[in-house]
């Protein structure tokens, strides 16, 4: 059995997905690739992506970055995410999730925090039964005040 990291994995697929479409993998695609996955659960936007990024590769421009984040996420690599702030955030997609987890949104400091299981399969079942309408996916995001911000509202 061989065994491959996380981020071999990642690497692999990223470069699998890019030959499918005839791009080639480059060192500035792979560094937004490394910064978002080394920043994992940080949801970082592309202003940040580009700050990091530049520290590898400081001849990278915002341009660059933001083409760079448009292709991984249209070959499916990364997910956007949309907070409803008019600010795009980046994630990696991960092959053991069926689709992507929920977001909780804190309203005062910012702070997003990941919920763990879907919780809405039973709600998927009793819709799909009421209405006879087969779902394929939902989205969800709970804003509101986590627990560091609640009691100084
Ligand atoms: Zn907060
Ligand atoms: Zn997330
Ligand atoms: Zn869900």
């Amino acid at each position: 059995m061989v065994l491959i990291s996380e981020k071999d994995h990642e690497l692999e697929l990223l470069k699998k997905r890019l030959r499918d479409k005839g791009y080639k993998l480059t060192t500035q695609r792979r560094a937004v690739l490394d910064t978002i996955s080394v920043n994992e659960g940080k949801h970082l936007t592309t202003e940040e992506i580009y700050d990091l990024v530049k520290k590898d590769c400081p001849e990278i421009g915002l341009a660059t970055v933001y083409r760079t984040l448009q292709l991984l996420e249209e070959i499916n690599i990364i997910y956007k995410l949309n907070f409803d702030d008019g600010i795009n955030r980046y994630e990696l997609v991960h092959d053991y999730e069926d689709h992507h987890h929920h977001h909780l949104i804190c309203l005062k400091c910012g702070k997003v925090i990941e919920v763990e299981g879907d919780l809405l399969e039973s709600l998927e079942k009793e819709i799909t039964k009421k209405y006879n309408f087969k779902i394929t996916n939902h989205m969800l995001k709970f804003f509101g005040y986590c627990s560091d911000c609640k009691d100084k509202i």
